[in-house]
């Protein structure tokens, strides 16, 4: 069969047009904006933007309270702190994440145990939990990866059976629901994230979401410098930290929610069409569908690679291959347990290497993953096309 020479060996890549960009605005943000502005109330304790912001994003999420924060590293270790996770507590984690929902658990002086994830959902594996528990374990902290909720039935079962705490990582998971039911406040406390990449942007931001209005206030006061919110202005019961959004990220996050709708319908017509359409690329392949997802918030869309369909090609060269072909395709995450950040400092802190953890699912999954970003689901289904088409080219010209 002849095949065309490949944009990385010189040939004329399938596309040069870029794919949607992203973050998308109009007038809305900057009247939102103007209004902060010319208001003079910059900050929440005059300004009424975040808080309006919270009402909406509680609501929006299925939630009784939203509380907001500088972003979601800091929403982590704020749920964290609030739960009372500290020196000599455990928690279990997967290792398939960003830095951040480990390096949270060690800043608050925490150890966090490593677990497998489920190659088809690439989120906690249930049944890797048991393994991971002793009786210093106080905390499940699952990741709704991709924005596809993570077993909720099994993990809230498992937090119940062993009394254990549960902090959903819902940094990528606007939206996204478990039969029926937005993530976030399903377990004590959710984490989400409005970074510049995200779905829901602020360029930064963050915030927790629960159902208890106890934690709610736990939060609030650690967030808000330990003050409680009938006490007097220097009045600091709890010692906490200056966590409060500006009334500018409030205002643009206003905005911005009003086409999470929207967005998602597109980002699923378009995604749901590429599925189907790859299906004509043997060795690509995209997760299974599990029913009890009741909406998937594709942030990213996760596909299995396997190099004995691309002539043993590894993912990072079918990437590249890709990329070059004007399709912008990343490879995911380095696993954790590999991170020389967390590596060095469990070495230090507990005398363990975390690189020694069996898990042989996330070392799969970081060398035989390729994901594509919700902004490239924004564009037509040409764009669509144009990712099917550049795939063949390369499988074709490794045959
Ligand atoms: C983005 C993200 C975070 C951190 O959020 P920031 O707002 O960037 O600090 C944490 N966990 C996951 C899974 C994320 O994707």
């Amino acid at each position: 069969m002849s095949s065309e020479l490949l944009a990385v060996d010189g040939g004329l890549p399938v596309r040069t047009r870029p794919f949607a960009s992203w973050p998308v605005f109009d007038e809305n943000e900057e009247r939102l904006l103007l209004e902060v502005l010319h208001s003079g109330d910059w900050g929440i304790l005059s300004g009424n933007k975040v808080t309006a912001f919270q009402e909406r994003f509680a609501a929006f999420q299925d939630a009784r309270f939203c509380l907001c924060v500088p972003n979601g590293t800091l929403a982590l270790e704020l749920g964290l702190l609030a739960l009372g996770i500290g020196e000599g507590d455990e928690v279990i984690l997967p290792a398939y994440t960003f830095i951040a929902t480990a390096s949270a658990v060690l800043r608050v002086g925490a150890k966090p145990v490593f677990a497998d994830i489920d190659l088809d959902t690439y989120t906690l594996d249930p049944e890797a939990i048991p393994a991971a528990l002793t009786e210093r374990t106080r905390l499940l902290l699952p990741v709704h990866l991709a924005g596809r909720p993570a077993d909720m039935d099994r993990l809230l079962s498992l937090a119940r059976e062993h009394n254990l705490r549960l902090l959903e990582d819902a940094c990528q998971a606007w939206s996204a629901e478990w039969r029926g039911v937005r993530v976030g406040a399903q377990g004590d406390l959710g984490a989400f994230s409005f970074q510049s990449s995200k779905n829901l942007t602020a360029g930064e931001g963050g915030a927790l979401v629960t159902n208890q209005p106890e934690l709610y206030e736990r939060c609030w006061s650690l967030h808000n410098v330990g003050r409680v919110r009938s006490g007097a202005w220097y009045q600091h019961e709890l010692l906490g930290l200056n966590l409060r959004m500006t009334e500018w990220q409030g205002a643009v996050l206003l905005a911005q929610i009003e086409r999470m709708q929207e967005h998602a319908r597109r980002r699923e017509q378009n995604a749901g069409y590429l599925i189907e359409a790859l299906s004509q690329v043997q060795g690509l392949e995209a997760l299974p569908v599990d029913e009890r997802v009741t909406r998937h918030a594709l942030h990213l869309l996760i596909l299995r690679y396997h190099p004995e369909y691309f002539h043993g090609h590894s993912a990072a060269q079918f990437a590249a291959a890709l990329s070059a072909e004007g399709i912008p395709v990343s490879q995911g995450y380095v696993p954790l347990h590999h991170s020389p950040a967390i590596r060095s400092t469990l070495m230090e802190r507990f005398n363990i290497d975390p690189a020694d953890t069996c898990l042989p699912n996330t070392e799969w999954a970081a060398e035989h993953t390729l994901w594509l970003l919700q902004n490239v689901f924004l564009g037509s289904q040409e764009d669509m096309d144009d990712i099917v088409r550049a795939a063949v080219k390369v499988q074709n010209a490794w045959r």
